[in-house]
């Protein structure tokens, strides 16, 4: 990609809008190598946010080619694992879910969650939604998940009793006009499930400016359990679970200067050992929040 791209400076929290923010962590595009970024504080509500960030024109470059780990490739060792992973977390954030008749993936990269989706006896109509007009590789000739673009989607209202919102928001450059979106798709009494990496993961005070969950300037925010229950405020909040994703081969990557894979077969084998210390630590590298719609 064009590593020239035009980036702002922020003078606001883009959640509260408070100047008042410190810098935590300096760190770069390890990625794409489009330079330095800070992740800074805003100390009125606590989000933690990239600064300088993308300007709204060059944002898109970042995902158009599908070619960043955001856009898993298809690999037949790894993809069983990958499916097992994914059914065991469905089922666990959607056990207070009774059938669902209409099922959103908003947000589906390459769309391999949505096709496990597809498969849950309990879930039909399944949709998946995402920045391009055309479906990515796993949603391509098969007729399992409707393929929509988000402009698409703007014509649909009220629909969805259960959409799933995945490592989204942290990529939003205003994360206040989510919840509301969210709000507007879901069916009454419908169930929302949020998940993003947890800034507070041991990890990242391990590897510092090397954590791969920074994943700058990709990820504009940073989340952690207070900024995401509070960006959902509205929300009937019904249960915050703290799981897992493997992290540990592209912090690894980032140090050595290196490409390794997360779900590569160096990342996968990490992946063990870092639930473990995750599990004695008492910490996660990501946060999974279940939300209700209010009734109105
Ligand atoms: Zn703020």
């Amino acid at each position: 990609m064009n590593t020239g791209i035009r980036k702002y400076s922020l003078t606001g929290c883009p959640v509260c809008g408070s100047a008042d923010f410190a810098a935590e962590i300096e760190s770069q595009d390890f990625e794409s190598g489009t330079g330095s970024y800070r992740v800074d504080c805003c100390r009125l509500c606590g989000m933690r946010f990239t600064n300088p960030r993308p300007a709204a024109d060059s944002l898109y470059d970042f995902y158009r080619a599908r070619e960043s780990a955001d856009y898993v490739r298809p690999n037949r060792l790894t993809e069983p694992l990958r499916a097992l992973a994914i059914r065991r977390w469905v089922s666990k954030v959607t056990a207070h879910c009774g059938p669902c008749e209409s099922v959103l993936d908003y947000g589906c990269g390459d769309g391999f969650f949505s096709m496990q989706l597809a498969r849950f006896a309990g879930f039909r109509n399944i949709s998946a939604v995402d920045l391009h007009d055309h479906a990515p590789v796993y949603l391509q000739d098969q007729d399992a998940v409707r393929y929509h673009s988000f402009e698409q989607l703007k014509r649909e209202k009220d629909r969805y009793q259960l959409i799933f919102c995945r490592h989204v928001i942290e990529h939003v450059p205003d994360p206040t006009s989510v919840p509301a979106v969210l709000d507007n798709l879901l069916a009454p009494d419908g169930t929302l499930v949020v998940e993003v990496p947890n800034y507070h993961s041991l990890w990242r005070k391990l590897f510092g400016r090397y954590y791969f969950g920074l994943y700058l300037p990709r990820h504009l925010l940073h989340f952690d359990e207070h900024t995401l229950r509070y960006l959902f405020r509205n929300y009937r909040q019904v249960k915050l679970y703290r799981n897992h994703t493997p992290i540990l081969g592209q912090s690894l990557g980032y140090v050595v200067g290196r490409a390794i894979g997360n779900l590569g077969l160096v990342g996968l084998c990490l992946f063990p050992l870092q639930v473990l210390v995750d599990r004695i630590a008492r910490s996660s590298s990501v946060l999974s929040l279940v939300l209700r719609k209010q009734k109105r």
